[in-house]
């Protein structure tokens, strides 16, 4: 069930610890024809609506190249969302689950990915569909859809072994 910023039944919130400075810019806004949440698609589909992308100065130059591929992994930033839910309730119905459980935009640091069709680029403006963000949303990044790509190191000895300490 989408929400806007209601606490649900047997939702936990949290006190939000400071920010700290990651150094994040928006480099651009995503044009979609969602201006509200209720109705704005879960996740995109490549046959979605027609949406773009601006990208703003001075990160126009890094589109070059871009068009040789046809599926880009969006980055975006949902910045109506609330970030202080630790437990949520997706159906509304007491039932919870962690936020790291969903792909809900309440989490604390509210990033959203797409893999989007890459339809066109022109100036500094990208065509896409794919995408389920609202009208205005800022814009992270943007990269090549990374299935396109396989990995060029070979198995190592150790690659199956679980990391840190142990
Ligand atoms: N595809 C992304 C992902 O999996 O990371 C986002 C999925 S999230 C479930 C999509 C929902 O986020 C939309 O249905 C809408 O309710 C909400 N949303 C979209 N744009 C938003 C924004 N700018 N701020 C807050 N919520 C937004």
């Amino acid at each position: 069930m989408v929400r806007r910023d209601e606490i649900r039944t047997n939702e936990v919130g949290v006190e939000m610890p400071p920010a700290t400075d990651a150094g994040l810019i928006y480099i651009g806004r995503i044009r979609t024809p969602w201006t509200d949440r209720l109705t704005c698609p879960r996740q995109g589909r490549l046959d979605g609506p027609l949406c773009t992308i601006e990208i703003f100065e001075p990160w126009v130059a890094a589109l070059a190249e871009i068009e040789r591929y046809e599926r880009l992994e969006v980055l975006y930033w949902l910045d109506k969302s609330r970030r202080d839910l630790v437990l949520q309730s997706p159906a509304s119905d007491g039932t919870v689950r962690g936020t790291f459980s969903l792909r809900t935009p309440v989490r604390p640091n509210p990033i959203g990915t797409s893999i989007a069709l890459l339809v066109g680029v022109e100036g500094n403006v990208v065509k896409v569909r794919g995408l389920d963000c609202l009208d205005g949303t800022p814009l992270l990044d943007l990269k090549p859809d990374r299935t396109l790509f396989t990995p060029i190191a070979p198995r190592q000895p150790g690659d199956d072994e679980v990391g840190g300490p142990g």
